[in-house]
C-alpha cells in the first residue's frame, strides 16, 4: 500500500485500488479488475504506467498491466482466483525482515546520545533487545513529542535483527495497526491480519495514543488480543505513547493495567550539555563543522524538542553549504528565529525525591542526607542521586550540596554505581523503574 499510495495518492488508492483484484496473470501481462468504467479511465489517464511500474516493483519482473472493469454485483469476492494486489498485502505489514525493514537505518543505539534524561529508558531497552521476551515485558516508553521514542524502539527493532536476523520484527504506528485492522474486517482477511501480527518475536507499536482516538473500542480490542497473545508466548512487545499509560484514552481498563505490568520508561527534555551533544554528533553525521559557539547557542535557544532542534541544524547546515564564510551569533539567531523554545515540564525537587526514597526504602532522610556510610544507607542514598540526576536539572554539585555536602565526584560515583547496575541487575531496573512512576505521579 506505501508504494502505491505514494504514487497514486490515497484518495486514488483507497477508492479505486482497495477493491481491485488480480483477475489472471498470464505470463507479464496481469490482469486487475477494478470497480468501474470510471475508476478505469482515472487510473489510466491520471496516472499511466503507474500500475506497472508499482507491480513489477514488488513482482520483481517486468508486467504489463490490463484493467478490467468488474461490475459490484458480480462481485469481486466471486471472481475467478481473487488475489488481492501483492503490494496491498505484503508491502505494509513487512513480514519478512529480512528484505526491506521499513526501520530508519539511522535510528541506531549507536546515533542514540545517552544522558541523564534518557538514561532510564536507554537502559531497558538495551536489556529489551539483547533479551526480548524475556524480562521486560511489555516496554512502555513515553515522552513528549520529539524527545526520541521512535528512535529507541527502531534501534531495539535493529538490534534484534542484527543478532537474530530470522526474528520476524514488526514496526507498526499505532494508526496503521487501526488501518489494517479495518481494511481487513472489510476484506474478511482477519485471519490473515491475526497470522502477520501474532507471529511476530518482536512487536514495537509506536504513538499507542492513536489507538483509540481513531477508531473506538473494536480496535482497541483487538490490539488488546494481539498484545496477550503475544505476551503470553514470550514475544516481545514495545509500546510508545505520548503519555503515561494512566493518562491513555482507552476504553479497556484492563489493557491499561498490562501496558503497566511492564516496564515504564520516560523521555525528559535533555539538559543544555546533551543538547549540544546531540547537535555535535548530528553536525557531525552531516559532514559540517560549525564552531562550538554556534552549538552551544542553538542548544541554549531550543530545549523542548530534539526534531526541532535537529531541524534548526539542518537548516544552518544548509547555509553553511551555500555561504561557507563563518556565521556570527546574530545570523545564527535569524536563521533559526522561527524554531519555538518553549518547555512546560514539570519538575521535581530534591528534596521531594530524596523524601520519597527513602520512605519507598524504608530508611530516614536525615541518615540519607548525613555522614553514615553502612551498606544500608549507602545504597538508598546512591538510588536518590541518581533519581535527583535524572528528575531535575540540578548539578552534580548542586546535589552533593543538598546530600549533606558531598564533592561532586561523590555524587558522580553513586550516579555511576546506580548506572552500572541498571546494566546487569534485573532488581535495580524494577526499582528505579518504580520509584520514578511514584515520583511522577503515574
Ligand atoms: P519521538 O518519537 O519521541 O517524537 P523521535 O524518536 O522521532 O521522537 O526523535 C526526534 C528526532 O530526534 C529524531 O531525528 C531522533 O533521531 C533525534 N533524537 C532523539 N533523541 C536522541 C538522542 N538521545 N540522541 C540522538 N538523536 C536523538
Ligand atoms: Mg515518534
Amino acid at each position: 500500500m506505501p508504494l502505491f499510495a505514494e504514487r497514486l495518492g490515497a484518495p486514488t488508492c483507497e477508492s479505486f485500488l482497495r477493491p481491485a483484484r488480480v483477475l489472471n496473470r498470464e505470463g507479464s501481462v496481469v490482469t486487475i479488475g477494478v470497480p468501474s468504467e470510471f475508476a478505469r479511465n482515472w487510473l489510466l489517464e491520471r496516472h499511466p504506467g503507474c500500475l506497472e511500474s508499482c507491480l513489477s516493483e514488488v513482482l520483481r519482473e517486468p508486467v504489463r498491466v490490463e484493467l478490467a472493469i468488474v461490475e459490484p454485483d458480480e462481485s469481486l469476492q466471486n471472481a475467478p482466483a481473487p488475489h488481492p494486489l501483492p503490494a496491498l498485502e505484503e508491502a505494509p505489514l513487512n513480514r519478512d525482515s529480512g528484505t526491506g525493514t521499513p526501520l530508519n537505518p539511522k535510528y541506531t543505539f549507536e546515533n542514540f546520545v545517552v544522558a541523564d534524561c534518557n538514561h532510564f529508558a536507554h537502559a531497558a531497552a538495551l536489556a529489551v533487545a539483547r533479551a526480548p521476551g524475556r524480562n521486560y515485558n511489555p516496554l512502555f516508553i513515553h515522552s513528549k513529542v520529539g524527545l526520541g521514542k521512535t528512535h529507541l524502539m527502531q534501534a531495539i527493532g535493529h538490534m534484534v535483527l542484527q543478532l537474530h536476523p530470522r526474528s520476524q520484527v514488526i514496526y507498526v504506528s499505532a494508526e496503521d495497526f487501526v488501518n489494517h485492522f479495518i481494511s481487513a474486517m472489510r476484506d474478511n482477511s482477519m485471519v490473515k491480519f491475526r497470522e502477520v501480527f501474532r507471529s511476530a518475536d518482536v512487536i514495537l507499536v509506536d504513538d499507542i495514543q492513536f489507538i483509540a482516538a481513531i477508531e473506538g473500542p473494536a480496535s482497541e480490542e483487538e490490539f488488546f488480543h494481539t498484545f496477550n497473545t503475544l505476551t503470553q508466548t514470550n514475544k516481545q512487545v514495545v509500546i510508545a505513547s505520548d503519555c503515561a499509560p494512566r493518562h491513555l484514552q482507552i476504553m479497556n481498563d484492563r489493557l491499561r493495567s498490562r501496558l503497566e505490568m511492564g516496564i515504564v520508561a520516560d523521555l525528559r527534555c535533555p539538559d543544555v550539555e546533551t543538547r549540544i551533544a546531540i547537535l555535535e554528533k548530528k553536525a557531525q553525521s552531516e559532514g559540517t563543522e560549525l564552531p562550538r559557539e554556534v552549538l552551544e547557542f542553538v542548544a541554549q535557544k531550543i530545549i523542548s524538542n530534539i526534531r526541532v532542534l535537529e531541524g534548526a541544524l539542518m537548516k544552518l547546515c544548509a547555509h553553511v553549504s551555500l555561504d561557507p564564510s563563518p556565521l556570527s551569533i546574530p545570523q545564527v539567531e535569524e536563521i533559526i528565529a522561527d524554531y519555538s523554545t518553549a518547555s512546560t515540564e514539570r519538575r521535581l525537587s530534591l528534596p521531594e525525591i530524596a523524601q520519597y526514597v527513602a520512605d519507598q526504602m524504608r530508611c530516614e532522610v536525615e541518615d540519607m542526607l548525613g555522614a553514615k556510610r553502612s551498606q544500608e544507607i549507602v545504597w538508598p542514598r546512591q538510588v536518590a542521586i541518581y533519581l535527583c540526576r535524572e528528575l531535575t536539572d540540578a548539578s552534580y554539585a548542586k546535589i552533593g550540596e543538598y546530600f549533606g555536602g558531598r564533592d561532586h565526584t561523590t555524587v558522580l560515583h553513586g550516579y555511576n554505581k546506580v548506572g552500572e547496575m541498571l546494566a546487569k541487575d534485573e532488581k535495580t531496573l524494577w526499582l528505579i523503574n518504580d520509584l520514578k512512576a511514584g515520583l511522577r505521579g503515574d
